[in-house]
């Protein structure tokens, strides 16, 4: 089964992507981590990101989309994936139909998790306490509203009439949010 998390930043996407990959046995494709991950590296596309995401502005789709489309063709994965931050433009959404189109996939549920702005300059604030992300602090948060509100919002009027299209209050409990994923995918 292929899941796609949409939502702000903030709306809690990465906590039930892993629970769903936990009770699934699927494969969280959080491209956040990814790009963490070449940032670490210190790799070449790292180098190229870093300031991009540090200043909460969007990574180029060219890398974002290199990255993920390995992923949409790796054979053990296949019907396993639950996207976590991806696709976040409308170049990516269509690119990501087509390479599920060629490698004989598609998605089955997708999940808007709707959250509003003061609640997640709150949730953030919090995992910045956590996590200690860079781009977490209150200025960044904001630029990354902003561009989830410009760039990524509109992506919805792309999946919002699929019969698969699923809104739920991001604002609830994390475990009524994964009970009311649960009652939906019926596991
Ligand atoms: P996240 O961990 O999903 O909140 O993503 C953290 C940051 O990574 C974002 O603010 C962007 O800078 C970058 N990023 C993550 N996913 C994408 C994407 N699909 N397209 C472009 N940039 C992304």
């Amino acid at each position: 089964m292929n899941i796609i998390l949409f939502g702000p930043p903030g709306a809690g996407k990465g906590t039930q992507a892993k629970n769903l990959e936990k009770k699934l046995n699927n494969f969280q494709v959080s491209t956040g981590d990814i790009l963490r991950d070449e940032i670490k590296k210190e790799s070449e596309i790292g180098r190229t990101i870093i300031n991009y995401m540090n200043e909460g502005k969007f990574v180029d789709d060219k890398i974002v989309n290199s990255l993920i489309k390995k992923v949409v063709f790796d054979k053990q994965k296949k019907g396993k994936l639950i996207f976590d931050g991806y696709p976040r433009t409308l170049d990516q959404a269509k690119n990501l139909d087509l390479w599920l189109t060629n490698s004989d996939q598609k998605i089955d549920f997708i999940f808007f998790l709707n959250v509003n702005k003061d609640t997640i300059i709150q949730r953030i604030k919090k995992r910045k306490i956590i996590e200690n992300r860079s781009d977490d602090d209150l200025d960044t948060i904001l630029k990354r509203y902003d561009t989830y509100m410009e760039t990524t919002r509109p992506v919805l009027n792309y999946y919002s009439t699929n019969s698969n299209f699923n809104e739920i209050d991001g604002a609830l409990k994390i475990a009524e949010i994964t009970s009311k994923i649960n009652d939906i995918l019926k596991v």
